[in-house]
Formats: C-alpha cells, sequence, structure tokens
C-alpha cells in the first residue's frame, strides 16, 4: 500500500497520486507576522514539516510554498498602535519567525513569498474575478459574490445558506450585499498602508493572498494544502471560491488539516495565560527536541492536549532513544547473533514506514520504535546482539532521526542542552532558590552529568563508565 491521505474535501482516506510523477507541490498556509508564533502554530508547521520528509524520504521531490501574511487587519492595527510602519513593524516576527524554524529543525520550504511584495499579482486575479462577473463593489471595496460559485461550502460540508451565519463573525465593517460575501480587495481607509492600482488605493483581503501567492508558484492546480482546522472556513473555503472562478480548474487535489492543541485541557487564550511561544518553554528549561517531539507524537488529526507533564514524557522518551544510540556507538565489534532482533528491527522499520503512509499517524510510529528499542536494550544487555544486530539497530535510529527530524545521541546537541541546565542551575542559585538548583543537579545526574564547582567555575563531565547512561529502561 502506498501513502493514503484523510482529504477534507471528500472526507475520506485517499491514495495519493500527484499530478506529476516524482513531485508534490504543497502549499502550507504560514504565520501572519504580527506577534511571536505559539505551540499551537508550532504543532500546524512541525507535522507539515513531517509531511514533507516522509514525501522525501519516499522518494518524491517537494516544492512547498510557505506565505508569510505581513499585511491584513492585524498586522496593521498592532504596527499602528506601536506607532511604527507596517514593515518595520512585521520584520521583527519574521526574523522571529525564521530563528524559531532552525531551532524547531523545520526545514525550509522553497518559497516563502511575502503578501506585501504580491500584490501584483493579487490585483490580477482579482481583475480577472471582476471580468468574469464574481464581484461587485461597494465604496471602493470589490466584494466576492458566493452566489456565483455554486461549490461554495463544499470544503467545510456547509450549505451555503448556513455559512452566513459563520460568516458574519468574519465580517467587517465594510457594507455588504449578503453577510457571506468576503472582501477581495479593501478600499484605502485613513492612515492604513495603501497600493494605487488600476483597482484603485487599498489592498488586498487576507483569503486573496493566498490564493494569488499559491498559484505563481505551485500553478493553478496543485497537490497538497494544508493548514489548521481552523483554517478551513472560511479561509479555505474562500480560497478554492476565489481560485476556482477565476481559472475554471479545480484549485487543490488533497486538503489536509491538523487538529487543535489544547492546554491542560483547556483552549489556549491570552486570557488563560495559557498561550506559549517557542521563547516560552526554552525559559522554562524545555529544549526544542522535547517540544519537537510532544507535538509530534500525536496523530496531526487528533487534538493534542499540551501539558508540562508530557512535555516532561518527551523528554524521557528520548533519553531512552540517546541511550540506545550512544550503547550501540560504544558498542565493541562482536561475533554475536540474535535473529530474533533482527527480525524485531526488520519488521519495527515496515511498522513505521506503513503507520506514516497511512495518513501519517506518527503515535502508530513511535510505537512500532519503542518495540524495537526495548527489544535491542535486552538483546544487548544478553549480551546476544551482534554486529549485524548493532547496524540494523542504527539504520532505524536513522529513519526516526531523518523523518521526525530529531538528532539522536549526538553529543553536541547533547552538550548544548546540558549548557542549558547548567546556565538554568546556576541562574536558580543567585536567586538563592536552591530547590529548583539541587533539582536541576539530579536532572543532569540522571544524564549521567557530573557537576564540580571550581573557582573557575562550575566544570562538567560526563561520567562514560560502563552502565552510566545504559541499561534496559523497562517498558
Ligand atoms: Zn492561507
Amino acid at each position: 500500500m502506498g501513502l493514503r491521505f484523510y482529504n477534507t474535501l471528500t472526507r475520506r482516506v485517499e491514495d495519493f497520486v500527484p499530478l506529476r510523477e516524482g513531485e508534490v507541490r504543497l502549499y502550507t498556509c504560514g504565520p501572519t507576522v504580527y506577534d511571536f508564533a505559539h505551540i499551537g502554530n508550532f504543532r500546524t508547521y512541525l507535522w507539515e514539516d513531517l509531511l514533507r520528509r516522509h514525501l522525501e524520504f519516499r522518494g518524491f521531490r517537494v516544492v512547498q510554498v510557505m506565505n508569510l501574511t505581513d499585511v491584513d487587519d492585524k498586522t496593521i492595527a498592532n504596527a499602528l498602535a506601536a506607532g511604527l510602519k507596517l514593515e518595520e513593524y512585521t520584520r521583527r516576527y519574521v526574523d522571529a519567525f525564521f530563528e524559531d524554524l532552525d531551532v524547531l529543525g523545520i526545514e525550509r520550504a522553497e518559497h516563502y513569498p511575502r503578501a506585501t511584495e504580491h500584490v501584483g499579482e493579487m490585483v490580477d486575479l482579482v481583475t480577472r474575478l471582476r471580468q468574469t462577473g464574481h464581484l461587485y463593489e461597494s465604496h471602493g471595496s470589490l466584494y466576492f459574490k458566493i452566489d456565483t460559485f455554486p461549490g461554495y461550502g463544499r470544503l467545510a460540508n456547509i450549505d451555503p445558506a448556513a455559512a452566513a451565519d459563520h460568516a458574519r463573525i468574519d465580517s467587517d465593517e465594510y457594507d455588504k450585499e449578503n453577510p457571506r460575501d468576503f472582501a477581495v480587495w479593501k478600499a484605502r481607509k485613513d492612515d492604513e498602508p495603501y497600493w494605487d492600482t488600476p483597482l484603485g488605493a487599498g489592498r488586498p483581503g487576507w483569503h486573496v493572498e493566498c490564493s494569488a501567492m499559491s498559484m505563481k508558484y505551485l500553478g493553478e492546480t496543485f497537490d497538497i494544502h494544508t493548514g489548521g482546522v481552523d483554517n478551513i472556513f472560511p479561509h479555505h473555503e474562500n480560497e478554492i471560491a476565489q481560485s476556482e472562478a477565476a481559472t475554471g480548474k479545480p484549485f487543490v487535489r488533497y486538503w489536509l488539516h491538523a487538529a487543535h492543541l489544547i492546554v491542560d485541557g483547556e483552549k489556549m487564550s491570552k486570557s488563560r495565560g495559557n498561550v506559549y511561544t517557542l521563547r516560552d518553554l526554552r525559559a522554562r528549561g524545555f529544549n526544542p527536541r522535547e517540544i519537537r517531539y510532544l507535538l509530534l507524537s500525536v496523530h496531526y488529526r487528533k487534538p493534542l492536549n499540551f501539558t508540562f507533564e508530557a512535555l516532561a514524557q518527551s523528554r524521557a522518551a528520548l533519553t531512552r532513544l540517546d541511550d540506545l544510540a550512544f550503547r550501540i556507538e560504544r558498542q565493541p565489534p562482536s561475533a554475536g547473533s540474535d535473529p530474533a532482533l533482527r527480525a524485531s528491527l526488520a519488521e519495527a522499520r515496515a511498522g513505521i514506514l506503513e503507520s506514516l503512509d497511512a495518513d501519517l499517524n506518527t503515535a502508530g510510529a513511535m510505537g512500532h520504535l519503542f518495540d524495537a528499542v526495548r527489544e535491542a536494550h535486552s538483546s544487548l544487555d544478553a549480551g546476544r546482539a551482534g554486529s549485524e544486530e548493532v547496524a540494523a539497530v542504527r539504520d532505524l535510529l536513522a529513519l526516526f532521526e531523518r523523518v521526525f527530524g530529531m538528532r539522536l545521541g549526538q553529543e553536541e546537541i547533547l552538550d548544548a542542552e546540558v549548557e542549558d541546565l547548567i546556565r538554568r542551575r546556576t541562574e536558580a542559585r543567585a536567586r538563592r532558590e536552591y530547590a529548583e538548583a539541587d533539582r536541576i543537579r539530579d536532572l543532569l545526574g540522571a544524564r549521567g552529568i557530573v557537576l564540580e564547582d571550581t573557582p573557575q567555575g562550575i566544570r562538567w563531565k560526563r561520567a562514560l563508565g560502563a552502565g552510566t547512561r545504559t541499561g534496559p529502561q523497562g517498558a
């Protein structure tokens, strides 16, 4: 069985067949750069990164586009409030976004088009829609007339009459004939930024940004479009309407959407104080690998409940994987042989790939991985595993590293994590929080790190003696 995805458009799991053999053209809705991205956003970006990595592993060339929304209601309002030009205001969050991608080990897309640099393409698209009778004007703004597009509501599985109720939430201060209709071009207003165009002075609506930029880089019909479930309506529904009304062709073949992330069982919200950015979590001492692991460990179509306890469990799971990686690195050549372990490793490898092929079932893949990790540890404990098995373990861990995008047992990564913990311990001591300092020392001890307080500061070393990092970890 090959790759299959759940397609929001058809509400079925479908075999994946790209338009061009060997190539996948993928559009991933990107950030609105008015603030730092939070872990809910990163859940989606990390899943998209896994999708990309798995497609690549399966031999596809991926052309991925992720837009940067650097002009919309939110960026404009915040820039005005901060007394900055739009570009000055958004620059900080664009930089932070790319920094976060690197920190989390997210592979770069081929294109990161910015809305403000593609206004010409948006004007062209709006012009096509106007010429074909899909728009009407009201006070200088242009609206898409939903009645002219019979398929409206198909993605969100709502009939257009019901869509009216949803869309009122999204409606703004402009006059519309019908509350479902949405602005594709917004007339210039007061001190807002604007462009002088053949459509008049104004700026594009948010939805039209994604339609214009995706079609510019990927063509009028492309393979996969992704986002969070909250993008389905109205954003993606509107993208389909605008794009297909303009081209007369199907816009996207597979629509994939990631479920919500909740925190401690509750919706993330500023008022609850549970909106965490990557910076917040790092300040609490969690490292990027642990965050990445947790956010990938739940199947993308299931809600993910983020807790600090779950983050600590991710740390423990990674330690088990690091232990095995270290252990096989230091394993002397052995003439041993363990056919049962070899069979388990082959089964795990097939199981991981089959799980990922089946709509990116990451939780299933991790289950197969840990079955094999447990067996590898006990075979090594019993002295059964030989060089052939050690090589197979190495291959299995390499598969995980490549597709899940996390390196294991690498000295430099672990060193960086250790330095981070030591820094936090020093800070805790400076604040006279000795219990916290001791807790961190124990945490380091559990990783086989020995600290020495010297007049020159803290020195540390890894206790590499037999058994300090290794040993069976139980189920
Ligand atoms: Zn979008």
